[in-house]
């Protein structure tokens, strides 16, 4: 019955950056479709007002730890499936490092038919690179694939082992699969925050920017004579930026994603000794967060990601050094990036929209992250006025590890749909 219905979204802007289209026209769902846009539109079986609204293809999010199976406590498909369409996003890619982790085709329809089941939004699954996130023997990339993976990461760890890498890269390729990569080399790793003049204050072990961009720069050369779609998971420095931009303007198949926390944080933050400033990669400096900022601005990357990291408080709370790492991220990235990026001037609206839904979705080789005629109604319904205050209390997700809580925000999420179903309206 659900699938014959029809919905009008009235009254709101159309934002749709894969078809340049913005004005204020009415859009005509039917039967999980998009079907009409502006014009004469027939009544619907549903109507959503969305005066002062902007009505854009639905948000996607490369980067998400779902953390079922084994932290269940933390997260679980159902929960972070009902935070993504609370933060206006109707697919979520999910990252293996799961308990057991992801590294097998049963692993992968476990995730696939438990996001059916839970039928709120879209969970493409990423397979683990290597058996166990071992980082010594590659995982069956091809029988995942054949199951639904969506691309291959071993993230929380980088693939340590060069020959490893390469064999990773070259057996992708045959598949024309994705590989991303946490970039973090692991004998500059194991400090707690970013190396510099802060963590010699705090007295904390750093973690030093070249960690990251030894793994990139390593990655990019091994990967230039094999050409596998290479993406690099949250961008944190300015010689990553550089490396990418440069390996860009080499032509070679690389893509690349920043969180909201690199685009607003820095190390100061840390001056709390508040864990739910401890990253991986860790918050970065000011020069940093400015090159990250230019990064966007002329596309070197791609994609503006969460890596939303449940946790429990009672991990969070270890002392600094001893803390698990990440913070939750779905259900406020969009106000953030548009605190970070549309209101100093950066990029509009329209820019924003294409680097959080329609250049994710051509990164990640789907149909989705547009509104054109035929497409799958994937839509989010954004007030850009709206003013809130954030409450992780109020969150759908099941931990509170946020260090964003009690920041004014403006841009709210009004509604989600998702296949032509409202699967998020906000409470009146
Ligand atoms: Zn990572
Ligand atoms: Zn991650």
């Amino acid at each position: 019955m659900a699938d014959m219905a029809s919905l009008l979204i009235k009254n709101g802007t159309v934002l749709d950056p894969s078809q340049v289209f913005e004005r204020r026209v009415d859009l005509f769902v039917q039967d999980g479709k998009i079907t009409g846009l502006g014009g004469h539109l027939p009544k619907a079986d549903r109507t959503i007002d969305a005066t002062g609204c902007l009505v854009m293809p639905g948000l996607i999010d490369m980067h998400v730890h779902l953390r079922e199976p084994g932290d269940e406590e933390e997260e679980t498909i159902a929960s972070g499936c009902a935070a993504a369409v609370a933060g206006g996003f109707t697919g979520v890619v999910c990252m293996p490092n799961t308990k057991p982790p992801l590294d097998n085709e049963g692993q992968i329809t476990f995730v696939i038919r438990e996001a059916q089941q839970v039928n709120l939004c879209y969970v493409w699954p990423t397979g683990a690179i290597t058996k166990g996130r071992e980082g010594k023997e590659l995982a069956e990339m091809g029988s995942m694939l054949e199951q639904g993976a969506i691309a291959f990461t071993d993230d929380g760890v980088g693939v340590a082992d060069a020959a490893v890498m390469r064999k990773s890269l070259q057996y992708a390729r045959m598949f024309d699969a994705m590989i991303m990569q946490h970039c973090e080399e692991q004998s500059l790793s194991g400090g707690a925050m970013n190396a510099g003049l802060m963590a010699t204050k705090l007295g904390l072990p750093g973690i030093a920017p070249e960690a990251e961009e030894l793994m990139i720069a390593r990655d990019l050369l091994l990967n230039r004579g094999i050409g596998c779609r290479y993406h690099v998971q949250h961008i944190s420095t300015a010689g990553a930026v550089n490396l990418v931009r440069q390996a860009k303007r080499d032509g070679q198949r690389v893509t690349s994603e920043a969180t909201p926390h690199h685009l607003l944080l820095t190390d100061e933050c840390c001056r709390t000794y508040d864990t739910n400033y401890k990253m991986s990669p860790p918050l970065r400096t000011g020069a940093d967060v400015k090159a990250v900022i230019d990064g966007v601005k002329d596309g070197t990357i791609d994609v503006l990601a969460t890596d939303h990291a449940p946790h429990l408080a009672e991990e969070k709370e270890h002392e600094f050094p001893y803390a698990p790492n990440g913070i939750i991220g779905l259900e406020c990235a969009l106000p953030l990036y548009v605190k970070a990026l549309v209101e100093p001037g950066h990029i509009a609206w329209m820019k924003l929209v294409e680097l959080m839904s329609t250049r994710p979705a051509q990164v990640l080789g789907l149909k989705k992250g547009t509104l054109q005629q035929g497409a799958d109604a994937d839509i989010a319904i954004i007030d850009p006025q709206r003013e809130w205050t954030v409450d992780p209390g109020q969150f759908k997700s099941k931990s509170r590890n946020c260090p964003f809580a009690g920041w004014k925000m403006k841009g709210r999420v009004m509604a989600t749909v998702v296949g032509g179903e409202v699967k998020y309206e906000l409470a009146r």
